[in-house]
């Protein structure tokens, strides 16, 4: 049976990109080598990294001044490298869900921080909006896309200090004015690639302004001098995530990308709004559309595992909502077809008529 991947994360990825992965283990290049053993500082693996930046570049149009970085240790260890990097005094935090409080609370160790405006009042089903902000902080951190609770930043704030955000989970997904930005950063195990590998935009003239001693291996500017190879980069999650950023330029780049996660989102928000038993978990003008939460309603709460076993029975992996919000979760991220959105929508019209 074809499976239809909306698992969160690690999440799917365009087939050609699992397919040129397991060619390069089995044979890079045509070498006779595998890519698990060679040299990251052979000739060969130079490219791999030298055009995955580059792409990374061409496709966020990223501006001069800023500098791209691989990075081991996933996004959350982008929780605490941000503050070691930029927090001096005081950093102003926006808590929109579970990894935006995690950073928060990591922020915590390095100097004041404020909470500029949550929506846990909700259980994070919305984004606050007209909160302020401060001016007298390093910098101010959002989550732009909230994977556990289907909410989503979709346009690039202005703020008056540098904007920090974690992407993680809807990187690539549209254009990004990265000018507004001052540091972007994300795990790859969402739009990217696999896991266990992060990424950094950095604007560099962020960096060397904070008093503290910075580890070596946590201090951006090094990890830029060195070209994301101070030590032993994660050498194949960066060439599966070349091959999906070719994938992204060959498919239209993310202009083009937008256009179908919009149409994806909408297809299956229509549905969720249509249905008698279901109903979204997110605020509407903040869905997401990376992650789409919904829940039966009160009145077919009963039916929530058959729904469940019925959808797995046809295909569908990957829909159970998290545990802080229950229910469903679909994450129809980049690389997953308009084909399994509409297998999903026919699972819930189906199962609709039955009750
Ligand atoms: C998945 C996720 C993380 C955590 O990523 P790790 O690579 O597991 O550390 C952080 N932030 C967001 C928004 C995520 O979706």
């Amino acid at each position: 049976m074809k499976k239809h991947n909306f698992n969160a994360g690690p999440s799917v990825l365009p087939r050609e990109v699992i397919e040129k992965t397991a060619q390069a283990v089995l044979d890079f290049n045509g070498s006779g080598l595998s890519i698990l053993e060679i040299s990251h500082r052979s000739k060969d693996f130079q490219a791999v990294m030298d055009e995955a930046i580059a792409l990374f570049k061409e496709l966020l149009e990223i501006p001069s001044g800023y500098s791209v970085v691989f990075l081991g240790g996933g996004a959350s260890l982008q929780f605490c490298m941000v503050p070691f990097n930029l927090l001096e005094k005081k950093a102003a935090y926006l808590l929109t869900g579970t990894w935006a409080s995690k950073a928060y609370k990591e922020a915590k160790g390095f100097g004041e921080v404020v909470e500029v405006a949550s929506s846990k009042d909700a259980n994070f089903s919305y984004i606050p909006k007209n909160y302020v902000i401060p001016t007298d902080v390093d910098y101010f951190h959002i989550t732009t896309n909230n994977t556990i609770f289907g909410t989503e930043i979709l346009t690039d704030i202005d703020s008056p200090v540098p904007l920090v955000a974690d992407m993680s989970s809807d990187i690539f997904s549209r254009p990004v004015d990265v000018s507004k930005y001052g540091v972007i950063y994300g795990g790859a195990q969402k739009n990217l690639g696999p896991a266990g590998l992060a990424f950094a935009i950095v604007k560099e003239e962020l960096l060397g302004k904070v008093s503290r001693h910075i580890p070596t291996m946590l201090d951006y500017r090094i990890h830029i001098e060195n070209g994301s190879m101070f030590n032993t980069p994660p050498v194949l999650p960066i060439y599966s995530a070349l091959e999906t950023l070719r994938w992204l330029k060959a498919n239209g780049g993310l202009v083009a990308m937008e256009k179908k996660n919009i149409a994806k989102a909408e297809l299956l928000y229509n549905e969720i709004d249509r249905n008698k038993l279901f109903v979204g978990t997110a605020a509407k003008e903040d869905r997401s559309r990376m992650n789409i939460c919904f829940v039966m309603k009160p009145e077919y709460q009963e039916l929530e595992a058959e729904f469940l076993k019925f959808a797995s029975d046809r295909g569908m992996v990957g829909i159970k909502g998290h545990r802080s919000v229950g229910g469903y979760r679909a994450s129809i991220y980049n690389a997953l077809p308009i084909e399994s959105v509409q297998a999903l929508i026919d699972c819930m019209q189906e199962f609709e008529k039955l009750h």
